[in-house]
């Protein structure tokens, strides 16, 4: 097995958590008669480029299942987010009615409404056709098709180049990284930006996130590691910029390599403070097994005792992290009755491997616990103002990552 980005053979392994479904793999009442595919759910980390990367045996066509069912307009934190970026982006990067934008993996258009609503010219790029067809729905001109190298030189020779592509969230999860940035670079107008948002793989350790690792997520990425695959495709970060997301994230500002754009101080300094975290050197990427293990332990003894002192605990949000982690730590319904998701599309279904039943909100009225775990912790907030009246009977909220504890 050989590093995705540049080939070097991968022997140092970043993480191991055995063995799991794929996190979007829900489950019908029906399946609950049927055997589940498991898949290792292993990560390594490259000691050439320290590009940390799932394991290749994941290329398995059963991690695509068609029946995907995350809507990002079901989050009100997560657009909050996006309008923010499209102010911001749309003003520094002067865009106007003859500018062109392109954002890959565009969901139901829960970015590029923004976009439309300044009269920006946009065109979304998204291959899940449920989702395609509510962007669309919107009066956003979606292409379902998988972004890459092939796409942007088809795209450039029938329309244009872009003036900013937006791929926000999706660098991550591509397996081809290298045919994806390809096309990011392809696709670019000769002054124009990309921008990228990722989970920082910074974060990701300092934090102890591991539930932030699935098998979807091909790529954990530091900001020196994604500048020398930029570099490599003829591209050039110009800015980065540290964003709250997913438990702390970096938003490159990416221009072509000949681009007349200076670079801000921002870039040196992340560099900085990369190499003085340690990121350059192999010792920062071991020993994560064993904190991961720790916290698996500390929330499992949480869950022991609750039950054993007839406490109700139930979760919050059927996200991949949540997944994650009751899967490492074999939680089943027993330890935690169900999880509630505002998603209708998860409601009614089963989370895959623990098979934990998803239900709509009403069920906390209903069944008054004791304690809601919050799987999704970089939503807390949202979730915790929500969710408010629970204290009417002392019920309390807990969360098992960066450690156990209970608010
Ligand atoms: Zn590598």
């Amino acid at each position: 097995m050989r590093c995705r980005f540049c080939e070097t053979p991968l022997d140092e392994v970043f993480l191991d958590l055995g063995s799991a479904p794929p996190s979007n793999a829900f489950l019908a009442a029906a399946d609950l008669n049927a055997p589940e595919m498991h898949f290792p759910l292993r990560l390594f980390t490259c000691q050439a480029c320290h590009l940390v990367q799932v394991d290749e045996v994941q290329k398995h066509d059963a991690l695509f299942s068609n029946d995907y069912v995350y809507f990002s307009s079901y989050s009100r934190t997560w657009l909050a987010h996006a309008q923010r970026y499209v102010a911001r982006a749309t003003e520094r990067l002067a865009l106007d009615r003859d500018s062109l934008v392109v954002e890959v993996a565009s969901n139901d258009g829960y970015l590029l409404q923004y976009v439309q609503d300044l009269d920006i010219p946009c065109v979304g790029i998204e291959p899940t056709s449920n989702t395609a067809a509510v962007a669309r729905a919107r009066g956003i001109e979606t292409l379902s098709r998988f972004f890459g190298r092939s796409f942007a030189q088809e795209f450039v020779a029938h329309r244009r180049t872009a003036d900013l592509v937006v791929a926000n969230n999706v660098l991550a999860h591509v397996p081809d990284i290298n045919d994806f940035v390809s096309g990011l670079s392809l696709l670019l107008a000769p002054e124009g930006t990309a921008t990228v948002e990722f989970p920082h793989l910074l974060q990701l350790v300092s934090q102890s996130q591991f539930d932030t690792v699935y098998h979807e997520h091909f790529s954990y990425l530091s900001f020196h590691t994604t500048q020398q695959i930029f570099a490599a495709h003829g591209l050039r970060i110009w800015d980065v910029e540290e964003l709250p997301t997913h438990g702390g994230s970096l938003r490159l500002w990416a221009c072509r390599s000949d681009s007349t754009r200076r670079e801000t101080e921002a870039v040196a300094a992340m560099l900085a403070r990369e190499a003085a975290a340690g990121m350059f050197d192999m010792d920062f990427y071991r020993g994560f097994q064993a904190l991961a293990d720790a916290i698996k332990d500390d929330f499992l003894s949480f869950l022991i005792d609750c039950k054993r002192k007839g406490k109700q605990v139930v979760g919050y949000g059927a996200a991949a992290k949540g997944n994650t982690l009751l899967n490492y730590a074999g939680v089943r319904a027993d330890l935690l009755r169900y999880v509630v998701d505002a998603s209708p599309h998860k409601q009614g279904r089963y989370l895959p491997g623990s098979r934990i039943p998803v239900v709509a909100e009403a069920a906390i009225r209903e069944s008054r616990p004791d304690y809601v775990v919050i799987l999704p912790w970089n939503l807390r907030d949202e979730i915790t103002r929500q969710l408010a009246y629970v204290s009417e009977w002392g019920c309390r909220f807990a969360t098992a990552i960066p450690s156990m504890g209970i608010g």
